[in-house]
C-alpha cells in the first residue's frame, strides 16, 4: 500500500500545457487517474474544454484553461488565477510544442523562430512563473517533454530548429534541478521517440520517413502516448522524491542503437 501511495496525486493541482491532444491529453489523463486535479492548458480553448469535460466524465477532476505559451502576461494571468482558486500548484508539465521540417538551408526565419519561441522559449517562461510560484509554497515538481532529438540528430527528416530546441530543453532541465534543488522544486524531462500523434502525421504518411523511423526503432513500433504519460507521472509523483535534473528516454530503444 505505501508503494502505491507513491505513485498516487491525490489532492494535488498539475498543469499541463499542449494538453487538448496528443500525448497532453494522455499525460493529464494519467495524472487524473492518479488523483489530481489536471488543468488543461492549452492555445487551443475549445479542445482544451473539450478534453476536460472528458476527463471529468470518466470520473476525473479537470479544468480548461487557455494558454499561449508564448505569452508571458498570458503566463502570469494563469498562475495567478491558478493560485487563487486552487491555494497552490503542485505540478506543471511542459508539454506544448510544434515541429517544422525543412532542410538547415532553406529554413524560414519564421520555422526557426516559431519553434524556438514555443519548444524552448515556452518551457522557459513557463517554468519561471509556475516555478517561482511553487518555491513561494514550498516546492513541486515540473516534467518538461523533451524528445530523443534533444540527444541525437534524428534521420531522414530535417528539423534543425525542433533538434536545437530539444536539447535546449534538456539542459534547462538540469539548470533548473540544480538551481531549485534546495528550494524543494524537482525539474525532470521525459524523451519520448517516435509517437503516433498529429506530430508525427507527416512522417507518418510519408513511406521512406517512416521505414527508417521504425528500422531505427528497436522495438519495431512506435509509442503510445499512454506509455510516455507513465512515466510523466513517475516524475511528478513522491516515487521519484530523490530524482531531479535526469532526462528518461522514452523511445523503444532508438538512442540505444
Ligand atoms: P500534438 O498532437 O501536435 O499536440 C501538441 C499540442 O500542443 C496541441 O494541442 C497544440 O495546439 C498545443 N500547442 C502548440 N503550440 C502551443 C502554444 N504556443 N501554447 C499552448 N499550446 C500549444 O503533439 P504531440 O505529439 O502530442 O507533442 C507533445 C509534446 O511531445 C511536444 O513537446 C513534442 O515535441 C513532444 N514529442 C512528441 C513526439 C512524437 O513522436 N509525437 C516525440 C518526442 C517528443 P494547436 O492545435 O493549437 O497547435
Amino acid at each position: 500500500m505505501t508503494g502505491d501511495a507513491d505513485f498516487r496525486l491525490d489532492s494535488k493541482v498539475a498543469v499541463v500545457t499542449g494538453a487538448a491532444r496528443g500525448i497532453g491529453r494522455a499525460v493529464a489523463e494519467r495524472l487524473a487517474a492518479a488523483g489530481a486535479h489536471v488543468v488543461i492548458a492549452d492555445r487551443d480553448d475549445a479542445e482544451a474544454a473539450l478534453t476536460s469535460a472528458a476527463i471529468v466524465r470518466s470520473g476525473g477532476t479537470a479544468s480548461a484553461l487557455p494558454l499561449d505559451v508564448t505569452d508571458r502576461d498570458q503566463i502570469a494571468a494563469a498562475v495567478e488565477h491558478l493560485a487563487a482558486t486552487h491555494g497552490r500548484i503542485d505540478v506543471l508539465v511542459n508539454n506544448a510544442g510544434i515541429v517544422r521540417n525543412a532542410p538547415a538551408i532553406e529554413m524560414s526565419p519564421d520555422d526557426w523562430q516559431s519553434v524556438i519561441d514555443i519548444d524552448l522559449g515556452g518551457v522557459f517562461h513557463c517554468s519561471q512563473a509556475f516555478g517561482r510560484r511553487m518555491i513561494a509554497d514550498g516546492g513541486g515538481a515540473i516534467v518538461n517533454i523533451s524528445s530523443i532529438c534533444g540527444e541525437v540528430a534524428v534521420y531522414p527528416q530535417p528539423q534543425v530548429s525542433y533538434n536545437a530546441a530539444k536539447a535546449g530543453v534538456n539542459l534547462l532541465t538540469k539548470s533548473l534541478a540544480v538551481e531549485w534543488a534546495k528550494q524543494g522544486v524537482r525539474v525532470n524531462a521525459v524523451a519520448p521517440g517516435y509517437v503516433g500523434t498529429e506530430l508525427t502525421l507527416r512522417g507518418r504518411s510519408n513511406a521512406d520517413w517512416f521505414g527508417t523511423w521504425m528500422r531505427m526503432t528497436p522495438m519495431g513500433r512506435l509509442g503510445e502516448p499512454r506509455e510516455i504519460a507513465n512515466a510523466v507521472l513517475f516524475l511528478a509523483a513522491d516515487a521519484s522524491s530523490y530524482i531531479t535534473g535526469t532526462v528518461l528516454t522514452v523511445d523503444g530503444g532508438y538512442t540505444a542503437l
